[in-house]
């Protein structure tokens, strides 16, 4: 059977190893610093489909819907290859508006979610803090999404550690590849610390710097660029107990089982810088403390930035390539953790059996092969 190797070790690259591994394909997993420490470990870790796509994303919310759906499997087949339960919490979200603007601006959301059937409920203001009393009394009526849900992704990430060497595969950390080799139209390997490496397969799952790996030709180079998130961890307390997801204008308050209540996040185009700021940090907490006023007293435990991989049409770009054994997981821009299931086993079939899948269609490179890059 074809041997693969995998460039990134987050968490696209190390749920694709432990699939491929399971199938008992011969996998590598090379990666340049240390594994899932990038931008899957800043990752809040919402598994938000309905929270947060807007209404020219229906695709990708079908995708993004799907790889929920997967969840309940993806977990408990993790259990079992690695001994660490990930609960999937069902938290709930609300969407809660402030003013006027928002009010129209939630109705259109909710409007559109009811037309493709999906289960939102419209809130009053009171309603609203009744579900979750920590929400200002500026609140005039919120959206509630009850299914949306969330996942702890740093325990997730040292799972899929675990799970891919129980199942075979080999992890590399500090291994930068320095060059993907290709010849007649098919991969034969790449280079690292300077020596070439034969391989049948490459997959592409570098995240943020997928398109900076050389050797690729010009039309193949994945058009993702590094799309810059801080995010707040604050400690919850007395002073304030949020239990649900507040999506507020601007800015997410995310509880998390492990005490946090994670404050997110920029967007924010500065190439690959990763050093917090003062304005943005100064942003998501005065946006912060408008919805939930009692966030003031609450301890900053640290501040986390990441570098989303963001493609042009903010579509993941998965699957193969015109390049025989070149594939790509990469560009999954905001929900690379939602969709890491869906990633994962669509893919891993696609390579062990060459079928490719029909719940990635429209998600390839090719989809960009007109397009200057
Ligand atoms: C602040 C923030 C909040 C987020 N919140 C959420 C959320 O709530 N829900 C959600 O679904 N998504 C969220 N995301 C998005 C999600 O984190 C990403 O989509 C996902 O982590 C991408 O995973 P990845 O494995 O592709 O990339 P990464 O985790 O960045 O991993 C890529 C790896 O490739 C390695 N690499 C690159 N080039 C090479 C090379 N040449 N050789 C070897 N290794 C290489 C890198 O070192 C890196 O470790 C968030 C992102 C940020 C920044």
């Amino acid at each position: 059977m074809n041997n693969t190797i995998i460039i990134g070790g987050g968490i696209i690259g190390l749920s694709l190893g432990w699939q491929l591994a399971k199938k008992g394909i011969d996998v590598e997993i090379l990666e340049r610093n240390n594994a899932g420490r990038s931008a899957s470990r800043a990752a809040a870790g919402m598994l938000a489909p309905q929270a947060e796509m807007g209404f020219e994303d229906i695709d990708l919310f079908y995708l993004c819907r799907k790889s929920l759906d997967m969840y309940p499997r993806f977990v408990e087949e993790l259990y079992t290859d690695s001994g660490i339960k990930v609960e999937l919490e069902r938290t709930g979200c609300i969407l809660p508006g402030f003013d006027r603007d928002d009010a129209e601006r939630l109705r259109r959301l909710y409007d559109f979610r009811e037309k493709i059937g999906m289960p939102v409920v419209w809130l009053t203001g009171s309603e609203a803090r009744e579900i979750e009393p920590f929400l200002s009394p500026r609140c005039t009526g919120a959206i509630w999404i009850d299914d949306d849900a969330q996942i702890n992704n740093r325990l997730m990430l040292d799972a899929l550690k675990i799970a891919f060497a129980k199942c075979g595969g080999k992890l590399y950390e500090e291994h930068n590849v320095e060059h993907i080799n290709i010849s007649n139209g098919k991969v034969t390997g790449i280079r690292v610390h300077s020596t070439e490496l034969k391989f049948d397969n490459v997959v592409v799952a570098g995240g943020a710097w997928s398109k900076q790996i050389p050797g690729l030709p010009e039309n193949l180079m994945p058009p993702v660029r590094p799309v810059k998130g801080q995010i707040i961890n604050l400690k919850l307390n007395d002073s304030c107990r949020v239990t649900k997801v507040v999506r507020a204008p601007d800015v997410y308050l995310l509880p998390k089982s492990d005490g946090r209540l994670i404050l997110g996040a920029s967007v924010e185009e500065q190439g690959f810088d990763t050093e917090p700021t003062a304005g943005e940090i100064f942003r998501l907490l005065e946006r912060g403390w408008e919805a939930v006023p009692s966030i003031y007293d609450l301890p900053i435990e640290s501040i986390d930035v990441g570098l989303r991989p963001g493609s042009r049409d903010h579509m993941p770009i998965v699957g193969d390539s015109e390049i025989e054994g070149l594939f790509f997981a990469t560009g999954h821009y905001r929900n690379g953790i939602l969709l890491t299931p869906v990633t994962a086993f669509e893919l891993s079939e696609w390579i062990a059996t060459g079928n490719p899948s029909e719940a990635l269609r429209g998600f390839g490179i090719s989809r960009f092969y007109k397009e200057t890059v």
